[in-house]
């Protein structure tokens, strides 16, 4: 049974709080294969990465360059225009079959919003989802249209292909990419919380220098 898990995000850039919550999706989820997939450049750029596609590509391939089974996924940013999590999603299963266990990471504070997302529902048909929980989530408190398909299984054990969403146990990491971007544009240092691969590449390509946005 071979076992799949997606983690998105914008990535700009990658940084430690993300590989935190990736190793615990990979070891807790026994994960085969994880595929890290920056998302592409929006159509309005005005708040959009600070950092190209490609750029942001290229760190997570440098952050998890020694990391066997992962992988950095380039579809979203080769893909000509915003992609949704389900059409993603929609094209691994194709390429996974139907029998493979496909996760979705995210943040626990994004399962809320969940029922919002763009066809909610064929996301569950298609994957799994893995909600990285901050102390005090309480799962009783979710939109009632997410409870069928909540999970108390605290060891996965369960090997459905879709339908299911559990929690994965991680302590906090107080630490977003908007804050490393403004720590980089002041010139502090980032070394511990910025692979030092994608720090190097961030000083060779002069990125994140100005705004801090
Ligand atoms: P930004 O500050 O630019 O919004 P980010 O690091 O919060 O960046 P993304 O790069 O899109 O956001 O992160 C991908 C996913 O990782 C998102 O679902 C985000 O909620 C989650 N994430 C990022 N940092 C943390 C963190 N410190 N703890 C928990 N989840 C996080």
């Amino acid at each position: 049974m071979c076992r799949v898990g997606m983690f998105g995000g914008t990535f700009d850039p990658i940084h430690a709080a993300h590989l935190r919550m990736a190793e615990a999706f990979f070891s807790q989820c026994r994960l085969d294969t994880l595929r890290l997939i920056p998302a592409g450049n929006p159509y309005h750029r005005d708040h959009g990465p600070q950092a190209s596609a490609e750029q942001r590509l290229a760190m997570v391939q440098l952050a998890i360059a020694d990391r066997a089974g992962w992988l950095a996924d380039a579809r979203e940013v080769r893909r000509q225009r915003p992609a949704y999590t389900v059409e993603t999603l929609e094209e691994l299963r194709a390429e996974l079959g139907p029998a493979c266990q496909l996760w979705l990471l995210i943040g626990g504070d994004s399962l809320h919003n969940l029922p919002g997302w763009k066809r909610w529902q064929d996301i569950l048909h298609l994957a799994n989802i893995a909600v990285a929980v901050r102390p005090g989530f309480d799962a009783a408190k979710l939109p009632a249209a997410l409870q069928p398909y909540w999970q108390q299984v605290p060891d996965f054990s369960n090997s459905a292909a879709s339908g299911t969403i559990r929690a994965l146990t991680l302590p906090p990491v107080p630490l977003s990419a908007t804050e490393l971007r403004h720590k980089l544009a002041a010139g502090e240092d980032c070394s511990g919380l910025i692979p030092a691969g994608v720090l190097q590449y961030i000083h060779r390509h002069q990125l994140y220098r100005n705004t801090a946005r």
